[in-house]
């Protein structure tokens, strides 16, 4: 196994619109896959009651189309995490930090519309800040259709990608998780539709000379000695 990555996400479909062609590339590569979930995901839409897979199902079945291991579920009020002390989140991260050793952690852009998403980004920054010693070389923040671009503007908030990561070769993948979130997707021209998936992996790949591509923010990205001939 070559190193180990941690996705962590407020909501189950969070990972696979803003990263999952990224994570099943890191599954290609060997790495070591693991997602969290701090928020329970469990929708109060009606069509969710009647028939479809619950949430969780959802992500466990994403979760195994691209290949990555069990997620861990928080299982915290879902739209309400400003209700709990942010220490909560920030120690239930440390611990599973601490648990799995990741090099590289993937979350939510600090600048998100929905406020869980800002919350989990900012617990993860905290629970993964660079103490000496500490295993983190690597945080990206990856966009979420219909809360990334729909946060009002302003430098802070903007989503300025730097690292574009090729998925020509996971676009597939990724639209196959997708499809286990079928109850979370929207017609188009919804962001959260597969048109829309399919034309911002098209647009992130063109502004990289690319085919197709996931964009992250880089918050973080510490090169020691070993990693600079990456
Ligand atoms: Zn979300």
């Amino acid at each position: 196994m070559r190193s180990t990555v941690l996705l962590i996400a407020a909501h189950p479909d969070d990972e696979v619109f803003g990263a999952g062609g990224t994570l099943a590339r890191h599954v290609d590569d060997g790495d070591g896959v693991h997602l969290a979930f701090v928020a329970e995901g469990e929708s109060s839409r009606p069509e969710q009651a009647s028939g479809v897979a619950p949430r969780k199902d959802a992500a466990r079945a994403a979760a195994a189309t691209l290949g990555c291991a069990a997620p861990v579920f928080f299982g915290l009020a879902d739209q309400r995490l400003d209700t709990l002390p942010l220490l909560d989140i920030i120690r239930r991260i440390e611990a599973l930090v601490a648990e799995i050793g990741p090099s590289v952690i993937y979350t939510h852009h600090p600048g998100d519309l929905n406020a869980d998403h800002r919350l989990v980004a900012h617990a993860a920054l905290t629970a993964c800040r660079p103490l000496p010693g500490s295993v983190v070389r690597a945080i990206y923040a990856f966009e979420v259709p219909s809360s990334t671009e729909w946060s009002p503007g302003g430098a802070a908030t903007q989503f300025s990608p730097a690292r574009f990561v090729d998925i020509s070769r996971t676009m597939q993948r990724k639209m196959e998780a997708l499809r286990c979130y079928d109850a979370e997707m929207r017609p188009f021209p919804h962001p959260r539709s597969y048109e829309a998936v399919q034309a911002l992996a098209t647009w992130r790949g063109a502004c990289a000379g690319l085919a197709a591509a996931e964009a992250f923010v880089v918050l973080r990205e510490v090169a020691d000695a070993q990693s600079l001939s990456r």
